[in-house]
């Protein structure tokens, strides 16, 4: 069910509790601003979600509250997740879907990053 996204944040959403170790997860890259991992439903040969250490439900929540630093951060955070999965060379997509409209299924922003194929002409 997609989640409506001017819900406060809920500390018990499923990538809360990653980010708290209280969950597994399938680790590629960690560092100060961001997690990523393997999302367990792989729409793609590669398909990894990039998540903020900081308690954000969404795209827009993130771009409205967070710090300039913390929004430089996670962006490059997201790059370092590319190049260290070697997809600069051939190229990946990234996605945000963000609340009802969009989708948002997890109330914790994630960057979705696909990779290890051809992608096709964006349909919405
Ligand atoms: P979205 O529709 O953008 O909110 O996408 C949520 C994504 O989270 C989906 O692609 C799910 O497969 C993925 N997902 C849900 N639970 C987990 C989990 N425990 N570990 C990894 N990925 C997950």
């Amino acid at each position: 069910m997609p989640i409506d996204p001017k819900l406060p944040y809920d500390e018990n959403n499923i990538f809360a509790k990653i980010l708290r170790g209280e969950l597994p997860c399938n680790k590629v890259y960690e560092d100060e601003h961001a997690l990523a991992f393997h999302d367990i439903r792989p729409q793609a040969p590669v398909h990894v979600l990039v998540i903020p250490k900081g308690a954000y439900v969404s795209w827009d929540d993130f771009t409205a509250k967070a710090s300039d630093a913390e929004i430089a951060g996670f962006m490059r955070s997201v790059g370092n997740v590319t190049r260290q999965l070697e997809l600069d060379g051939p190229g990946y997509r990234l996605m945000v879907n963000m609340g009802t409209a969009g989708h948002q299924e997890v109330p914790h922003l994630h960057v979705h990053i696909f990779g290890g194929r051809q992608f096709f002409q964006m349909i919405a």
